[in-house]
Order: C-alpha cells, then sequence, then structure tokens
C-alpha cells in the first residue's frame, strides 16, 4: 500500500464498520446506507456522494456495503436502527446487466467487488434488501435510489424473466423512491425531516415516488398537472398500451415543466412526481467539492484491486446527461436530456487533487461525461426548451436552438494540458461525432468544431479514437435515433484529412450493435460490406441488451414504437441474434461458408462478392 493511503486516517471515510461508528462516540446513526457496490469514497460512486450530503447536513451516516443477504443477517443488523431511514440502492449498474452477459450467461466476475469478484450481491439486489429491512425493522421508512429504483419506477419489462414487473416500490416495500441523481431529492428530504415532518406524510418531493394503498388520496399539489398511464393490469393485457406508456414517461421525465404521472397497480396508485431543475454550476460544484478522499475504504486493502474504480480513478467527470436521445441508451432516463455541467474552478480543483493522488503518473485517463462532447451546451432560448417534448436535441436533426459551441471543452483541455504534472490528458469519453459534422451540424460554428478535432486528435488521444455509429442501415439508425451513416463517413473523411496535415497515424474504431429492434440480416450484410470497404475490421461490438426503460427495450418486447405504434421486428432468439452477430466477423474464415449460404437465401449473393470476394 502506498505511503499516502497509510497516512490518512480511518475518519477520513464514512464508517463502514460498528467500530468505526463507536470510534466516532455514535450511539446510534441518523441514516444507514446499503449498497450492492464496495465503498468507494469518489464522486462518481452513488452511495459516497448520497453519504457525504448526509454528513454534509450534519447527520450521522454509515455504509453497510455488499452485505451478506443469505446468513442470519448481521450485516443488515450491525448498526441497529436508523433515526431517520435506511438509504437502499443497488449499485452503479443494474445487477442484472451486472450479473449476466447479453445472451444471459452468468458473469464470473463483478467490477464493483474487491478483487473484482463474482457473487457479492443478490440479483435484483434493491427488492432483496429493501425487503429484508422490512422484515428486520418494519416501522423504520425505507428509501430505494440508484439505477435499478430509477428504471424500474414504472411498470417495465425485465429481459432476464422476459416478463413485465410493475414499478419496483411494488415489488421491494420501500417507502420512497427516489429517482434520477439523487441529490436534490435527498436534500429536501432531510431538510423536511429535519423540520420534524414525518416520514410518512412525506409525498410530494420532486424526483420521488411513492405507491399509495387503496382509498389513499392523491397528495394535492397546486403547481403540477396529472396524466394517468395504462395501468399494470392493462399492461399485461395488451402490449400496445404498455408501449405506449413510454412516450409518456419519457416526455414527462425530460420536461422543464412536467406533469405528475399516475399508474394504477391493482388497487394501489404509483404517483411518480415530475422531476427537479437541472441542476445549476453552483449545485453541480457543491456535489463534487464534497471531501471525498476518491479512494475505496481501507477495509478493501488486502482484497484485490476494485475494478471500477481502477478505471476511472485518474479521471475527471465535468457534466452529466445526455441530450442524444438514443433508444437503446438509459442516460437520459436517468441522468436527463439536459446537460448539468460543473464550472471550469471546480473541474480544474479536482484535476490538482488527481494529480496528488498516489500512483499518479501524468495521465488523465478521461476529461469527460456521458457523452464528451456535450459540456456547457444547453438551448440559446430556454424558453423554447422549456415548451419541448422531443427525446433527443439532435435527432432526427440538430436543433435549430441548440448551441454547440465546443469552446468551453477546449479551454478546459488546453489548461489541464497545460499543467506541469501532466505528461497527458485523455478524452476517453464517447464524442458524438455527428456534432462535429458540419454537414449534419448545419448551424453549428464549424470554427469551434475544427478546432476541438484538432485538439483532440492532436493532444487527447491515445492512437484510437472511439465513435459510434452503431449501425450502417438507415432504417435501424432511425429507430436508434442515430444519424445516417453518410455521415459518418464525412467525419472519417475528416478524421482523415486532420491525420496526414498532421504528420499522425491515429485510428479511427468505429463501435456496432447487432440484433437491435429494426434490424435484420440484410441490414448486419450491409454494415459488414460497408465497413470492410472503408478499411475496418470491426473489434468494438456488442450485441443488444433490452435493459429496463429505453425506447429500444419497449419495441423489443412490445412489438410497437412507442412514439408512433408501428410495428417493428426485433430478432428474438438465440440463433437470430447469434446470426446478425456473426456477420461482425465476415473476416474469420470459419464463416467464410456460412456468410455465402446465408447471403444465398436472403437473395444478396453479389454482397458475398464484396464481402468475401471471389
Ligand atoms: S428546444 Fe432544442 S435545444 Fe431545447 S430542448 Fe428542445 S431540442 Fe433541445
Amino acid at each position: 500500500m502506498n505511503q499516502q493511503e497509510t497516512r490518512r486516517p480511518l475518519s477520513d471515510w464514512l464508517p463502514l464498520t460498528r467500530k468505526e461508528v463507536e470510534n466516532r462516540g455514535w450511539e446510534e446513526l441518523d441514516v444507514v446506507l446499503i449498497s450492492g457496490d464496495a465503498y468507494v469514497d469518489h464522486p462518481t460512486f452513488g452511495t459516497a456522494v448520497i453519504g457525504r450530503i448526509i454528513e454534509e447536513a450534519g447527520l450521522r451516516v454509515a455504509i453497510s456495503a455488499q452485505p451478506n443477504w443469505q446468513d442470519d443477517l448481521r450485516d443488515f443488523r450491525k448498526f441497529g436502527k436508523p433515526r431517520m431511514f435506511f438509504g437502499v440502492s443497488g449499485g452503479c449498474m443494474d445487477p442484472m446487466v451486472n450479473h449476466y452477459t447479453a445472451s444471459k450467461r452468468k458473469r464470473s466476475d463483478d467490477a464493483y467487488t474487491p478483487g473484482g469478484r463474482a457473487g457479492a450481491r443478490p440479483d435484483y439486489a434493491t427488492t432483496i434488501y429493501a425487503q429484508i429491512l422490512k422484515k428486520l425493522f418494519p416501522d423504520v421508512p425505507v428509501v430505494i435510489g440508484g439505477i435499478e429504483a430509477s428504471l424500474r419506477r414504472v411498470t417495465h419489462y425485465d429481459y432476464w424473466q422476459d416478463r413485465l414487473f410493475p414499478s419496483i416500490l411494488e415489488s421491494s416495500g420501500a417507502d420512497l423512491l427516489v429517482y434520477g441523481m439523487g441529490e436534490m431529492p435527498l436534500k429536501f428530504l432531510l431538510d423536511l425531516l429535519g423540520r420534524g415532518v414525518p416520514f410518512h406524510s412525506i409525498k410530494t418531493i420532486p424526483q420521488t415516488a411513492v405507491l399509495l394503498s387503496e382509498g389513499e388520496k392523491i397528495p394535492k399539489n397546486k403547481t403540477w398537472k396529472d396524466v394517468e398511464i395504462a395501468s399494470h393490469d392493462r399492461c399485461l393485457e395488451d402490449k400496445k398500451s404498455y408501449s405506449a406508456n413510454f412516450k409518456i414517461v419519457e416526455q414527462e421525465s425530460n420536461k422543464m415543466q412536467a406533469r405528475r404521472i399516475l399508474q394504477r397497480i391493482g388497487d394501489k396508485t404509483l404517483v411518480i412526481n415530475p422531476p427537479f431543475h437541472t441542476m445549476t454550476e453552483k449545485e453541480m460544484d457543491a456535489s463534487f467539492d464534497l471531501p471525498f478522499t476518491r479512494l475505496p475504504h481501507p477495509k478493501y486493502n488486502q482484497k484485490g484491486e476494485i475494478p471500477a474504480f481502477e478505471m476511472i480513478k485518474f479521471s475527471v467527470n465535468m457534466h452529466r446527461g445526455c441530450f442524444g436521445g438514443c433508444s437503446f441508451c438509459t442516460i437520459s432516463a436517468h441522468q436527463g436530456k439536459f446537460v448539468a455541467s460543473r464550472s471550469k474552478e471546480s473541474i480544474m480543483k479536482e484535476v490538482k487533487k488527481v494529480t496528488e493522488m498516489p500512483g499518479f503518473k501524468g495521465y488523465i485517463s478521461d476529461l469527460g461525461g456521458p457523452s464528451a462532447n456535450m459540456y456547457k451546451m444547453k438551448g440559446k432560448d430556454e424558453s423554447i426548451c422549456a415548451r419541448c417534448v422531443a427525446p433527443s436535441c439532435i435527432h432526427p436533426v440538430v436543433c435549430d436552438n441548440l448551441s454547440t459551441d465546443h469552446k468551453p471543452m477546449i479551454d478546459i483541455y488546453r489548461e489541464v494540458d497545460a499543467m506541469p504534472e501532466i505528461k497527458k490528458a485523455f478524452v476517453g469519453s464517447g464524442i458524438r461525432y455527428d456534432m462535429l459534422v458540419k454537414e449534419y451540424n448545419k448551424r453549428g460554428d464549424a470554427d469551434s468544431m475544427n478546432e476541438y478535432m484538432e485538439q483532440v486528435l492532436k493532444r487527447h488521444v491515445s492512437g484510437r479514437l472511439k465513435v459510434a455509429p452503431e449501425h450502417t442501415a438507415d432504417k435501424t439508425l432511425r429507430i436508434m435515433r442515430k444519424p445516417s451513416f453518410r455521415f459518418f463517413k464525412l467525419f472519417k473523411k475528416k478524421f482523415d484529412e486532420i491525420n496526414s496535415k498532421n504528420g499522425m497515424n491515429q485510428q479511427l474504431v468505429p463501435y456496432f450493435i447487432s440484433g437491435h429492434p429494426g434490424s435484420d440480416l440484410a441490414d448486419m450484410a450491409d454494415l459488414a460490406a460497408e465497413t470492410k470497404e472503408m478499411g475496418f475490421k470491426l473489434e468494438q461490438v456488442q450485441g443488444f441488451t433490452p435493459t429496463p426503460m429505453t425506447v429500444a427495450t419497449e419495441i423489443y418486447y412490445s412489438g410497437f414504437h412507442p412514439y408512433t405504434l408501428a410495428e417493428i421486428p426485433s430478432p428474438r432468439t438465440a440463433a437470430d441474434k447469434e446470426a446478425q452477430h456473426r456477420f461482425f466477423f465476415w473476416w474469420k474464415p470459419e464463416n467464410t461458408g456460412w456468410i455465402r449460404r446465408t447471403l444465398g437465401k436472403l437473395g444478396k449473393l453479389k454482397l458475398a462478392g464484396r464481402l468475401l470476394g471471389r
């Protein structure tokens, strides 16, 4: 272990054990957090952020990380009964995505556990943890949050059991659900409880959901309008109604003035309150500037590295949210469509902290965000955004009202690059290449786009720039909410020009998805031929996984597009998915015969010539 790590007192971390609580002289806790991940005290790990906010409010908080749910449940009981509530999260990833591959095979590792060990949390962890707490401490409120709770807040499709589940509030028995990024609702909740408001009467905090029992009145709120979506029972009976629900849920989750969503689940009523405003720069800074050690708790020192921490320990997150609205992605459903950015000062302060971390050798692995090049971007006239229901600001076209100025990012990249402690600062997060193509981003400032691209390629790429066209077939790209592949070709042209002008040899690595709703075998054959002719031998490819609360997942389950209710086919059997995926690997000798036969059946033998030669 590094000297700097050993010098830090244990009290720099939030308590993880009974002994640490006693060392602080605490006889009781205000809040106990239960987490499916190991405790890494870093601003990109949700439990650490929630814990630090509770601590900042002057309250006593401890974490039970990855508690054993199969023994006598001592990990759930070790801190006793908290004064205010238990806060539960399944972890930074939905546990089912964490535990299983796209083909539902059990994974042998877990990036959020010391040593990358699998098996430290149950499937459907939030539900299991909350049920245990309700059994052990029936009178203590349970608040659930994090990605699993957030994206399972309403009737949703669970790919792993291939059926619809009701809101996770129903299965878990929790009292309150926080969706999206938890800071604002949590502060609101702490404030109300601090003022003596009884927990059971708290039902109108924005960005939370509650489940009302039969006969309970819908809480009054003068500023919110309500919208009722198809009941859970109706969704079970009728896939079209289920699909149509999603349009409402997605639009209301991304509006500046959203409606409150109501849904019947049997005799109960689910109430999902509208989200908070997008966090301001000051609010973002306040969250990122909390006194994180930026390190895993020392308890893990002898237990092996935590892979997810190793990946991000020298990186800095500049903003949250994404206005891309890709059909298969959950970012906007969780973090929101509107981008929340930190101040330059707060980012630079964190970069400085990273340079002082044990083991830092001069390389920042990422100056990024969900999409790297969205920092500080927003509507030019936000009163127009306030009336907008578009799920994406850049698809099917870039909105005239969107500012895509790349200068604030260039400014930060350059300032970080000039720091004497930094040898190189990479931009590792995905770059939205379409915003850098003038023919697509017609109103964008060409100078700032070109300057950004040159800056990134010359100073912030490790030899390979990864971008995500995701497909080549326009009909599938439209369903994915991605631009036509011809814009990727224009991007590549520009990329090649910058490369040769500067005598560089950077490589462009495109990402693709097979098996996406709308994609068929003929599309995949075209994809293989198109990319081959551009000189790519694909490596960054994945099969589509239907995760809760995405447009693509709703299409996969229901067969209908939530916005148009048009029927859209999806490959559903393992064989169909495998066949689509196989086209990525046209260059493997063992696939030659199969590809020729398949193209023959599709009546596309001409493609065989393009793909395999004579
Ligand atoms: S008006 Fe344009 S920039 Fe504003 S939210 Fe809508 S699509 Fe995005």
